[in-house]
């Protein structure tokens, strides 16, 4: 893409070699969010996006998708709606288990938080398998909504459009460096 607000974007995101653990590069989102102009441009650019699509809910995923979700869902005039990691929540949950390296992880939703046919957008920082995703989007059609895009600050390209994703379009901005 040529927007030249992609390229800071990028650059406002540090690489952090083998954390958490060896062999990872870790994408760190915190110095974009130290930049301000970096992270208002993040959040404009997603909210040009969706701001006419009758999106009416805003699904962050735990815990960076908080990040950057908040902000777009006051933007569109959308609820947001905190998708977390097991036994955060305190209401009653439907739950959704995914697959990582090494073992399962669990997202929940708060029961009523979502009501059947809404609009749904699930953000979160970075795709990486689309696991993560996935458990999300299987979430929100659970509980009847329709799950309109997802969309990342970071993705490699080449899970765009990939079958994991059941079908739903990706949106990312960067890939990782
Ligand atoms: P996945 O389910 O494989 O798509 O992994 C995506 C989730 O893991 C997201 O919530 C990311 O925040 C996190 N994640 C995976 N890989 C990285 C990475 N290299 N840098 C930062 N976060 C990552």
């Amino acid at each position: 893409q040529g927007d030249p607000r992609l390229k800071a974007i990028s650059e406002a995101i540090r690489v952090v070699p083998h954390f958490p653990k060896p062999g990872i590069m870790f994408q760190d989102i915190t110095t974009l969010l130290l930049d301000h102009k970096a992270f208002k441009d993040t959040v404009d650019i997603f909210v040009d996006r969706y701001r006419d699509m009758g999106i009416s809910v805003v699904a962050g995923i735990e815990a960076r998708g908080f990040m950057f979700g908040p902000s777009i869902a006051l933007a569109i005039g959308a609820k947001f709606v905190p998708l977390r990691k097991p036994r955060k929540l305190p209401g009653e949950v439907i739950s959704e288990a995914y697959v990582l390296e090494y073992g399962t992880d669990c997202l929940e939703m708060h029961v009523g938080a979502v009501q059947p046919r809404e609009r749904a957008l699930v953000i979160d920082d970075l795709v990486a398998t689309g696991g993560t995703l996935s458990a999300a989007i299987r979430l929100l059609e659970r509980a009847g909504a329709q799950v309109v895009e997802c969309a990342c600050v970071v993705g490699l390209r080449e899970v765009k459009g990939q079958h994991g994703l059941n079908g739903k379009p990706l949106y990312i901005l960067v890939e990782p460096r």
